[in-house]
């Protein structure tokens, strides 16, 4: 099953650092840089009071990590979720960091998030707490500053609040100057078409630029997908797209599985009035959560939250590819099994970079006042992924390290080279 909320949050900290610090010392950092990029620029923590629906007031709490902005805004998603605490923050931040860097954007890095489970809240409560949140963080974030995204259950909706209560705040003369302090918003009120699809789109490439470079195509290949929220169903339907086929999927309510193929766009829409849940849908068989990651297939996509895959189930894995929808999905010692064995992991910071890749677009929509077609979109998107595909695969052939080690010396070396052209204040 899905870890626990305690499982998911353990470590998380502590296996960003370990991946930082083998990377300084693989690609010889300059020590003043390790010490700069070793710690989070800020770390904000608000409490605020928002009215229930029972007319009883709650107090909540919201975090919001900055951990770099050394090559341009912090750029990052919130995340509404139990397991949101400023250790998971600041490793989720660090993660930002290297993932605009590494993609090549003008963007440093952050992340943040309320610690609620928003099941059990109406939608007029999220809104106030989305509303209060925003007017908590107040200047913290800034379409120049810091500019959120969605990320672990916040959604297009949530940015709309936050970028209406933003910009409420602004003088009326101002106010469209303000659209870009979130990205991620619904396309009717400035988001990017196509930005929805921008992360499960990028995932699915970065696995069909793997096989292409072994000569092979997706038709024919199994996978099977760890979440099947935003990333998790759009990967399922490229995948299946291309010809592949998806066998077994998870999520917190559920484990199903069908060795002749699950129908994407059914499950999807079984799932839809659900909540998103994918429980009691008839075109697959349950099986034991524990044996989920021990199906044989070709691609197995982790897109739910972190440290689903440790040493407690690495052994079992039974497919040459791991593609890290998710952020951290994968703890330091399960990885060191997977590369043990052999496994190829194409990393987070490389593999769901497509979301903040459109992100950036949205922002430079929004900052020059235009309007991108979803087939311009599509067709940046892949250009500018690619790219950064083929100089982490490179990187891995010149250097003979892992893909996460040659991404993130890649990413790392980026934000070296600014800060020794620029050097420190004063
Ligand atoms: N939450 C997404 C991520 O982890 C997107 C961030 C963004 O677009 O700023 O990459």
């Amino acid at each position: 099953m899905i870890a626990t909320a305690e499982q998911q949050k353990k470590g998380m900290y502590e296996n960003v650092m370990e991946q930082f610090h083998k990377t300084a010392d693989t690609m010889h950092l300059n020590p003043n840089i390790r010490k700069i990029l070793g710690i989070t620029n800020n770390e904000i923590i608000v409490h605020f009071p928002v009215k229930m629906d029972s007319g009883k007031v709650e107090v909540f709490t919201g975090y919001r990590v900055q951990h770099n902005n050394a090559l341009g805004p912090y750029k990052g998603g919130l995340r509404y979720h139990p397991t949101v605490d400023v250790d998971a923050a600041k490793a989720l931040a660090m993660w930002m960091t290297w993932k605009t860097s590494l993609a090549g954007l003008p963007y440093g890095g952050a992340k943040g998030g309320i610690q609620i489970d928003p099941r059990n809240y109406s939608m007029g409560e999220l809104e106030r707490i989305t509303r209060r949140f925003t007017y908590a963080l107040g200047e913290n974030i800034g379409p120049e500053h810091d500019i959120p995204a969605p990320d672990v259950n916040t959604n297009e909706q949530t940015m709309a609040w936050i970028a209406d209560t933003y910009m409420s705040t602004k003088n009326p003369s101002e106010r469209s100057q303000n659209q870009h302090v979130v990205t991620g918003k619904p396309v009717g009120s400035g988001g990017l078409e196509g930005r929805d699809r921008a992360t499960g789109y990028g995932v699915y490439l970065t696995i069909k630029l793997w096989h292409e470079s072994k000569g092979e195509t997706l038709k024919g290949k199994t996978f099977i997908v760890q979440g099947f929220g935003n990333v998790g169903h759009w990967v399922s339907r490229f995948m299946e797209q291309d010809g592949a086929k998806l066998i077994a999927v998870q999520d917190a309510h559920a484990t199903l599985f069908n060795l002749e193929g699950i129908d994407v766009n059914d499950l999807f829409e079984h799932s839809k009035p659900r909540k998103g849940s994918i429980k009691g849908f008839e075109g697959a068989k349950e099986m034991e959560p524990e044996d989920f990651f021990a199906i044989p297939c070709d691609v197995v996509i982790p897109a739910a939250l972190g440290n689903q895959i440790t040493a407690a189930n690495a052994h079992k894995i039974n497919a040459p590819l791991i593609a890290e929808g998710a952020n951290g999905p994968t703890d330091n010692e399960g990885e060191a099994i997977l590369l043990e064995k052999g496994i190829t992991i194409i990393p987070d910071i490389l593999c769901n970079s497509g979301g903040v890749i459109g992100s950036y677009f949205e922002w430079l929509q929004n900052r020059n006042g235009e309007l991108w077609q979803l087939d311009e979109v599509m067709l940046k998107l892949q250009k500018k992924l690619t790219e950064v595909f083929l100089k982490v695969e490179k990187m891995v052939d010149e250097k003979d390290v892992d893909w996460r080690t040659a991404a993130y010396m890649l990413a790392i070396a980026r934000i070296e080279t600014a800060y020794i052209q620029r050097g420190i204040f004063p």
